[in-house]
């Protein structure tokens, strides 16, 4: 929290308390003030202390602020969407400019300090925080400008989708963006970027047309397909390995506002029905038409539900005919779909995700949903009413898979979609049981699975992660060691530069 916002929010609370605005300045001072050295972790595991005048140094140096554990913010930064991560960085910026930005990149390459680099914090395994080491939390980095004659938008490093998306679309135009309005533009497009539209304009990292990264000498550079291709290429799909990107520039298309979406619900006992429609769906579906398949039991023991999340963006006169094979599953228990505003539709699981609470996930992408991948899913889902449980595909193809391989960075273009299985549960409740029931019953799917998508990294061996980029691998890996030799980019699905 900067100096301003600071006073701003004490400013009520502290009056009320009879403090004047210098006491209040006087504290905020107190609290932000270095005095001592700073322990910290370098990116290799080993414990170093930060002199203190070093840290002075940065904080002096930046428009923005830094933050160590006990000032004002600092949880806000550190925390993830995950409850379940718990990490303490031995200090946060928050650059107030793209200055900032490269003064922290110097500042943690010369100490060798472990980095990471926080948007929207959706990393499933908290890879955008970090124990002892410095976080860079780009939450102070968010706008949008968005020039409706060149179809372009250009968005602020830090930003969120649903920022990105209710700019575009107020001028009647959108760019690929995930289903959650509160993720990041960074994480997302940088691995890869799946969403309601993506069948039709490609994944979010299609439609990058330029980016502005901080690499990790603290250079700013901008690549695109003159200047820089090589970096140009690997960020579409190789993550924050190659640094903080400051800026990406989209391309963006014309769309109507109103679109037709929402839920049809079943009980769970119709789940193999609804999957083999689902399965004919991947194979004939329009571009227009997006469709997730949910199987899913609630904790509490309230009666499971097999579902289609659908969103059909194309000509209305056409809908009842594009969605007549999932019509013919019958009448559901419930049946949400209706015409509705695109941003409304891209906020509707906001606060409801199941990956809000403590989770544990697997996934990887499918080339096809075959009867014997049905009968696993199918035959393998138990529900506990200890936890939640769910499983879903989200829908790939289309534009997507009309990329080639070797275009950008991400490999995975013959997917039809993404099967996940999550389990999640009130933080403290879950038990080795719950976990061992998912590896068990994810042993028994990942046969049928080619790869998974980097921006669900966990903690896979090294060999695993190289083996995920496929063809793509030995490419960005000279990349790689051209851009970030010493490996200061490490939180994500690491590209390793050395042996
Ligand atoms: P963060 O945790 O902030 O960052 C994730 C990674 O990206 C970290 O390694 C971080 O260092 C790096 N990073 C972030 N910003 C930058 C930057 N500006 N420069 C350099 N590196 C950066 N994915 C889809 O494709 N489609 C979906 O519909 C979708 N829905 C989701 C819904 C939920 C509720 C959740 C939790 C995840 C969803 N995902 C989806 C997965 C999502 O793509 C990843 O979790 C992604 O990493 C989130 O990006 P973030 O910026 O919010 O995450």
């Amino acid at each position: 929290m900067n100096r301003r916002n600071f006073l701003r929010a004490s400013v009520a609370a502290g009056v009320a308390a009879g403090a004047t605005s210098t006491e209040l300045l006087a504290a905020y001072e107190a609290a932000t003030t270095v005095r001592s050295e700073v322990e910290a972790v370098t990116g290799d595991g080993r414990a170093i202390a930060l002199e203190k005048a070093a840290v002075q140094e940065l904080q002096a140096g930046l428009r923005g602020d830094v933050l160590m554990p006990g000032n004002p913010g600092y949880d806000d930064s550190r925390r993830v969407l995950n409850a379940g991560i718990d990490k303490y960085p031995a200090l946060v910026v928050r650059p107030a400019g793209v200055t900032d930005v490269r003064h922290a990149v110097r500042f943690a390459s010369d100490n060798e300090l472990l980095l990471a680099v926080k948007c929207g914090g959706h990393s499933w395994a908290g890879k955008s925080t970090c124990d002892g080491g410095m976080q860079i939390d780009l939450s102070t980095l968010r706008h949008v400008r968005v020039d409706p004659r060149m179809r372009r938008a250009w968005v602020a490093g830090g930003s969120l989708l649903g920022e990105m998306d209710r700019e575009t679309m107020a001028l009647g135009l959108v760019t690929t963006a995930g289903t959650v309005s509160h993720t990041g533009v960074g994480g997302l497009t940088l691995g890869g970027g799946f969403g309601r539209v993506a069948r039709r304009f490609g994944l979010a990292l299609d439609n990058v047309r330029a980016v502005d990264i901080v690499t990790a000498d603290g250079e700013l550079r901008h690549a695109d397909a003159e200047q820089h291709p090589d970096l140009y290429w690997g960020v579409r799909g190789g993550g924050g390995n190659f640094g903080v990107v400051t800026n990406f520039e989209f391309g963006l298309h014309p769309m109507k506002r109103e679109v037709l979406a929402g839920e049809l619900m079943f009980p769970i006992d119709r789940a193999r029905d609804v999957l083999r429609v689902y399965a004919d769906m991947l194979e004939t579906a329009p571009d227009e038409l997006y469709v997730d398949a949910i199987i899913m039991n609630p904790p509490g023991g309230a009666p499971g539900m097999a579902a289609v999340s659908i969103c059909y963006s194309g000509a209305p006169a056409r809908a009842d005919a594009v969605l007549s094979p999932i019509r013919k599953l019958g009448k559901p228990l419930q049946d949400t779909v209706a015409a509705r505003d695109y941003v409304e539709v891209q906020r509707r699981f906001d606060n409801d995700d199941p990956r809000s609470v403590g989770e544990y996930m697997k996934s990887g992408f499918i080339d096809a949903l075959p009867d014997a991948l049905i009968d696993r899913v199918v035959e393998g889902f138990e529900g506990d009413p200890g936890r939640s449980t769910t499983l879903f595909f989200q829908h790939s193809g289309g534009a997507i898979g009309r990329v080639p391989v070797d275009a950008t960075a991400f490999a995975h273009r013959d997917a039809v979609a993404s099967m996940f299985i999550l389990i999640s549960w009130p933080l403290g409740s879950v038990s080795d049981d719950d976990v061992r029931y998912l590896r068990n019953y994810w042993g028994t799917l990942e046969p049928f699975t080619d790869g998974w998508y980097t921006n669900e990294i966990s903690n896979e061996p090294q060999r695993v992660v190289n083996s995920n980029y496929q063809g793509n691998f030995e490419r960005l890996l000279e990349i790689k060691k051209r851009y970030d030799p010493h490996n200061l980019f490490r939180l994500n699905a690491n590209i390793r530069p050395m042996a």
